[in-house]
């Protein structure tokens, strides 16, 4: 087929919105300290990897993976806190999540809410289903503008609001209050987003049961296991099983059960790692706030910092100097802004390093 031809078959045949959408960028950081990707810069201990790899070793490959690990979705239910009668479905990473949420409403013809800036697959994966997405901007400080929101539910009339909280990028963390008003006023689903718990220390789960519209995700991501890919989705029975239709098969591998089966036995050790990052968090604020740069306060595990007139310059010669972290281009709201996620107090002082070498 010549390549005009195979162009005019994909026109015909993909949807437009896929067409004009750009594949979620990832930059390579090979050779590089990893501060771009909210990872956990430790891992497993040594000692513990080892009892982790026994722990693989007659996990059956041959087989496909427990389509209904019940053992382990009741662990991770009382690893999140969720109370009597609230379910829990699992996800290849909360991506996958976040996608079966909006392809279930994807007949609803009402659109797909979250604030700008927010964490960008709720916008992605709403637009590539030809989905309407509104983006309700937060104030030029990053803070909820809750008269704003509301106005735009009542008027959008949302199938889902997706609130990252905290948010990414700016680690904020909304009221408590205007999330209850949010809830109360959508008629739709709200799914509180709380993928960086394990930094802000606080949850909704204790609040599922009394909010029929609510829905909460958490992922192992930001808890240090990044690599595991794997995403939780917390709500009623009734919204669960439903959802859960749309769930591919073995939709979590062999190992990934196992792995994260083990994690629970050994959650103290990333909780204690958690604890650190939480220091070096408050550290580096202080430290970037004294290299004159405008930065926010966060409840995650990474500080959005403002570089008028220098973002992308200070971002290569981050890189060049072995560090990277993001930079967002061309985007309407944080154009000259960088995103750096917190590493070990060593790859902290080696940024603030070459931080201050470019000022
Ligand atoms: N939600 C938020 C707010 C995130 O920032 C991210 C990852 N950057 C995710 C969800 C996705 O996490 P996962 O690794 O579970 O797919």
């Amino acid at each position: 087929m010549s390549d005009n031809a195979t162009t005019a078959l994909m026109h015909s045949l993909l949807r437009p919105e896929l067409l004009a959408s750009k594949a979620y960028a990832v930059a390579p950081g090979e050779g590089l300290i990893k501060l771009d990707a909210m990872e956990n810069p430790y891992g497993l201990p040594a000692a513990l990897r080892e009892e982790w790899l026994r722990s693989l070793a007659d996990a059956p490959l041959n087989r496909y993976p427990d389509a209904h690990p019940v053992a382990l979705v009741d662990a991770l239910k009382a690893h999140v806190g969720l109370p009597a009668g609230i379910e829990l479905m699992l996800g290849n990473g909360s991506d996958e999540l976040i996608q079966i949420l909006v392809t279930a409403v994807a007949g609803s013809q009402r659109p797909v809410m979250a604030v700008e800036p927010g964490f960008v697959m709720y916008r992605l994966l709403t637009q590539q289903l030809g989905l309407h997405f509104v983006g309700v901007p937060l104030d030029p400080d990053f803070r909820l503008d809750l008269p704003a929101l509301l106005t735009a539910i009542a008027a959008q009339r949302p199938a889902i609001l997706f609130l990252d909280w905290p948010n990414n990028p700016s680690g904020s963390l909304f009221p408590e209050a205007d999330l209850e008003a949010i809830i109360a006023a959508a008629p739709g689903l709200v799914v509180i987003d709380e993928a960086y718990h394990a930094f802000s220390q606080k949850t909704f789960a204790g609040r599922l049961a009394r909010h029929p519209n609510l829905l909460l995700l958490r992922t192992l991501s930001k808890e240090g296991l990044a690599g595991l890919r794997l995403g939780m989705l917390a709500g009623s029975a009734a919204w669960i099983q439903e959802l859960d239709k749309l769930r591919l098969p073995y939709n979590i591998n062999v190992l990934t059960q196992r792995s994260a089966a083990f994690y629970l036995r050994h959650a103290e050790v990333l909780e204690a790692q958690a604890e650190i990052l939480r220091a070096e968090r408050e550290r580096l604020f202080r430290a970037i706030s004294a290299c004159g740069l405008s930065v926010w306060p966060s409840a995650a595990n990474f500080l959005l910092f403002h570089a008028p007139g220098r973002a992308a310059a200070l971002f290569s010669g981050l890189r060049e100097g072995g560090v990277l972290i993001k930079v967002f281009t061309g985007h309407p709201r944080l154009g000259e802004y960088l995103r750096v996620t917190v590493g070990t107090p060593a790859e902290n002082d080696r940024f603030l390093a070459v931080l201050e070498s470019l000022l």
